[in-house]
């Protein structure tokens, strides 16, 4: 569905973020994108939804395809429209705007009326809580809620893809396994997920492949449950020895 090829990608001409990474999100998978600070995990999720040139980001060899095409070059506009919607790191809810304001604005570049209604109903399924408090400013939710919100916003454009950056960041451990939750069960409704995480125990449990990124390339890669034994990662990302 999504492959990566031998990507490039360097900032301001000089860093080098991304060293030849190749990668495969098939059909219908969770797959974890797992690595420590600067390994290169936002620059690659970035390069995916068109939004690395906002960051002075440059692509300089490689390929990103999706269901076939190409997608290096094109703007975020005709990536989000291919079906590929990004959950950026921090959530970057509306604060000001109620919950059901932030749901219309992902929905918007969806013409479909009933597509439309069809996801605003998966929405308040996967997350009741957000349908309780439809009338409230987001800025007023727990960060859990938040996270959530974000979540839903991105499913209002029904994506066949979503990318997830670090969902888990700054939340509870109790919270941070219920979004693993709904990422399953996302996933078990039909959508795709890419999930950058730097939490290891949510994302091996819910990936079904998994890759470790290491100063821009891949040291890692292989079943979710599978990389799970390996020493490396019980080491530096389970917290194991
Ligand atoms: P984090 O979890 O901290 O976000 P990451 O794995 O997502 O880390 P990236 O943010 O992709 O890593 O960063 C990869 C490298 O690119 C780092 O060396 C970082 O300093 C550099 N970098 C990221 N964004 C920019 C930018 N806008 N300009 C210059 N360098 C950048």
């Amino acid at each position: 569905m999504l492959s990566i090829d031998s990507l490039q990608v360097t900032y301001g001409g000089a860093v080098e973020a991304v060293r030849g990474v190749t990668m495969e999100v098939p059909d219908g998978t969770v797959v974890a994108v797992l690595g420590s600070n600067g390994a290169g995990k936002s620059t690659l999720l970035r390069t995916i939804s068109g939004t690395l040139r906002l960051h002075r980001g440059r692509v300089d060899a490689g390929e990103v395809r999706f269901e076939g095409q190409t997608l290096t070059g094109r703007d975020p506009g005709q990536i989000v429209r291919q079906g590929i919607v990004q959950v950026p790191e921090g959530r970057r809810i509306f604060g000001r705007l109620t919950v059901e304001e932030n749901l219309r604005a992902g929905g918007m570049g969806n013409r479909d009326r009933a597509a439309k209604a069809k996801a605003r109903e998966r929405v308040f399924d996967l997350f009741p809580v957000l349908k309780e408090r439809n009338t409230q400013r987001g800025g007023l939710l727990s960060g859990g809620e938040q996270q959530m919100l974000a979540i839903g916003r991105a499913l209002m454009a029904s994506p066949k893809l979503l990318l997830l950056d670090e969902p888990s960041l700054g939340l509870a451990p109790r919270i941070i396994g219920q979004i693993g939750e709904v990422i399953g069960e996302i996933n078990r409704q039909g959508t795709s997920v890419l999930l950058v995480e730097q939490n290891a125990t949510m994302a091996l449990g819910v990936a079904d492949l998994a890759y470790v990124l290491d100063v821009g390339k891949v040291s890692l890669s292989g079943a979710a449950a599978e990389l799970a034994r390996t020493d490396e990662v019980q080491r530096l990302y389970l917290g194991h020895g």
